[in-house]
């Protein structure tokens, strides 16, 4: 193999993420460069990194957000390459291409994969070509005249769901059960897709009422190999947000997942996709129907690490460096059962966020915990940021036993000082539904909603 294409890396996140990608980086030897704003100069991976540079004001948009300060800090510091994280401008195809032209490596897909597979509304019809299938919906973005949007949405037929092509994070979709609320929902969205995401495109895409969320991790290097890692189950979501994730999908046909994972695998060969990838899929009645592609690391990654055993973060490094991939698809086996639980500052019960300093911390141990985080005692948690702290993911050998763990795990946590949601985690890991496995996408919605009746 010839020289790496890089040695040291720009980490342009923060939080549990940057410290996530110091650790792979450090590990494969790389210079790591932590940037940071004025209000997490305290950040771990900031004392961490081998060199630091404050890029900015607490607001995202003076600093992770800011792509000309994070080309600077590249610059002072003789970056060889930037890490995105996830979130902030992990799926920017303008800040990819930004890194691209000043002659650095994005540690990602290229920028034209981004810009294809970040549009919802060309990822899917690249999927369709690769033979992925995809939920019933609108050919391509709707048009402005509202007769023919009302023809394209009795086609499709109701419930329907609007999008945005350039939406994430669970915003920028609206329900449409009658045609006579089709008018408004779109120009809302429209709207809402222009302010939030800069692009008003929005399409239709039928509702289903009970699907789980099964998604599909991939990695794909510079010479033409991809391989699949497994599915996540994310269906226990809240406001379309993920609270917990897990590997593998409980009682479904390893046959039929396999099959997507294969296509996958193809559309990333098509498409000439490098880096790490997931595919998203909402199951319904034993049926795959892909939804969006996230260009980038996602959140719940270590779920597919702890059965695949294979270092996701290390990979897209490597892959990046301009290495082969490390594994072929014959050496991925899933081994035992993770769940990750996600741990935000936040108020357990109406989930409103609750910035503030930690007095004490004390993370929990023992076989098969993993706990991905960047919090420690006297931390402050700004209020300027995504409210994630904590990560807890357990692993073992049957789900049961990972439930188990992460029950355990979560009891013995101690986090003070700030308000935070192990207590609705420790309430999950009892709740029947949850316990028995297979729930749709509105489960803890449901159970939420009950709850409050019950407690009332
Ligand atoms: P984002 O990019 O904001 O994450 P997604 O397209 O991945 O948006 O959808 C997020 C969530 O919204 C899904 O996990 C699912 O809960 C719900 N959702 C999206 N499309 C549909 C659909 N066609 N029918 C039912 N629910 C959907």
């Amino acid at each position: 193999m010839s020289k790496p294409l890089f040695d040291s890396v720009l980490i342009a996140n923060r939080g549990e993420i940057a410290l996530r990608v110091l650790r792979a980086a450090r590990e494969i030897g790389l210079r790591t460069i932590a940037v940071h704003s004025q209000a997490d100069a305290g950040l771990r991976h900031v004392a961490l990194a081998d060199q630091a540079i404050c890029i900015g004001p607490a607001a995202a948009s003076e600093s992770y957000l800011n792509s000309k300060r994070l080309l600077q800090a590249a610059k002072l510091t003789d970056a060889g390459a930037i890490h995105p994280g996830y979130g902030f401008l992990a799926e920017n195809a303008g800040f990819a291409a930004d890194i691209e032209a000043a002659g650095l490596v994005f540690v990602g897909p290229s920028s034209a994969s981004i810009r294809l597979m970040g549009d919802k509304v060309s990822a899917k019809q690249a999927m369709l070509e690769a033979g992925v299938p995809c939920v019933p919906g609108s050919p391509g973005a709707l048009p402005d005249d509202a007769e023919q949007v009302r023809h394209i949405a009795e086609t499709c037929g109701y419930p329907l769901i609007v999008k945005a092509s350039g939406g994430g994070g669970g915003r920028g979709m609206r329900i449409v059960r009658t045609p006579a609320e089709l008018n408004e929902s779109v120009a809302m969205t429209r709207e809402e897709a222009g302010r939030a995401f800069g692009n008003p495109e929005v399409y239709l895409e039928k509702f289903l009422e009970h699907p789980r969320h099964i998604e599909i991790q991939i990695l794909a290097d510079n010479f033409g190999n991809a391989v699949w890692l497994g599915e996540r189950d994310c269906s226990m979501q809240r406001r379309h947000q993920k609270i917990i994730e897990e590997s593998p999908a409980p009682g479904v046909d390893r046959e039929a997942i396999a099959f997507i994972g294969e296509r996958c695998v193809k559309a990333c060969q098509l498409i000439g996709y490098r880096g790490a990838g997931t595919f998203e899929f909402l199951y319904e009645n034993g049926e795959f129907f892909f939804i969006e592609m996230n260009t980038r690391v996602q959140v719940e990654h270590p779920v597919t690490e702890l059965v695949t055993g294979v270092d996701i973060v290390r990979e897209q490094l490597l892959i990046a460096q301009g290495f082969p991939l490390s594994i072929n698809q014959s050496q991925i086996t899933l081994r035992g059962h993770a769940v990750e639980c996600r741990i935000n500052a936040e108020d357990p019960f109406s989930f409103v966020p609750a910035p503030g300093t930690v007095k004490s911390w004390l993370p929990p141990g023992g076989p098969g915990i993993r706990i991905d985080s960047h919090l420690y005692s006297g931390y402050q948690v700004p209020p300027h940021y995504d409210s994630l702290v904590a990560k807890f993911l357990a692993h073992g050998a049957t789900r049961e036993e990972a439930i188990n763990r992460m029950a355990g795990a979560l009891g013995e946590a101690q986090l003070t000082g700030i308000k935070h949601s192990i207590p609705l985690h420790q309430r999950l890991m009892n709740e029947p539904g949850f316990v028995q496995g297979g729930f749709d996408i509105h489960h803890l919605e449901r159970y939420l909603e009950q709850d409050k009746e019950t407690s009332k």
